[in-house]
């Protein structure tokens, strides 16, 4: 377990330097939120939302989804990548969602765990940027950084989830995340991460180890 003070640090540090970090997605309802985080999945957010614009005007509700075929969805998303997968995903969910919900995104995570192409981390984001209810979504940006940083030392998403909820201000389990989402693709890079440039150093083990 972490001491207090570091990882007190490493929220405060976060907090300052992106202080506007937040979903980059761009949505106007539950319905578009998550259509975009499934399309999202191993796809960049600005490709994603060069995509949506396009797939909400002809697709606006689960109801419009449901009743297209699998084929046409497939047409419509196809630079996202895994378009086969996302697009059976994509109706399959919308067509739970009309039988089961009335065409609305449920807030409960049992439920969203339910819809056909949704995980942990879509229910998550659903739960955490739409309904507002405290939560840490885990992505690849949070896994990479969480470890190196010594939060956590597993490497499942749903571990690493707890162990953060366990570490972190219940007050910053959603900024978090759009913070080191955004460190991640900045400056804490996959491959080569730029720590002299980074504000964390001082309190991250990755760095610590290469010194
Ligand atoms: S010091 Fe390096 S490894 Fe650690 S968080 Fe910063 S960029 Fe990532």
């Amino acid at each position: 377990m972490p001491p207090r003070p570091k990882v007190g640090q490493i929220v405060r540090l976060l907090s300052l330097h992106y202080p506007a970090a937040s979903c980059s997605l761009v949505f106007r309802n539950a319905y578009e939120l998550l259509i975009a985080t499934i399309l999202s999945a191993q796809c960049t957010d600005r490709r994603v939302n060069q995509i949506t614009p396009e797939f909400f005007a002809r697709y606006p509700d689960p109801y419009a989804v449901s009743a297209a075929a699998v084929d046409d969805i497939k047409e419509k998303i196809r630079t996202a990548g895994f378009f086969n997968h996302k697009a059976r995903h994509i109706h399959a969910c919308c067509r739970q969602l009309v039988v089961l919900h009335h065409g609305e995104v449920p807030a409960d995570m049992e439920q969203l765990l339910a819809l056909p192409g949704v995980g942990r981390k879509t229910a998550n984001v659903i739960r955490g940027v739409w309904f507002h209810f405290p939560c840490v979504v885990v992505d690849t940006h949070v896994t990479r950084i969480a470890r190196r940083l010594g939060l956590t030392l597993a490497s499942s998403a749903t571990q690493i989830e707890q162990d953060l909820m366990q570490l972190l201000p219940q007050a910053s389990w959603i900024s978090f995340a759009h913070q080191v989402i955004q460190h991640g693709r900045t400056v804490c890079l996959a491959r080569k991460p730029r720590c002299e440039n980074c504000p964390l150093r001082k309190w991250c083990d990755f760095y610590r180890k290469q010194k």
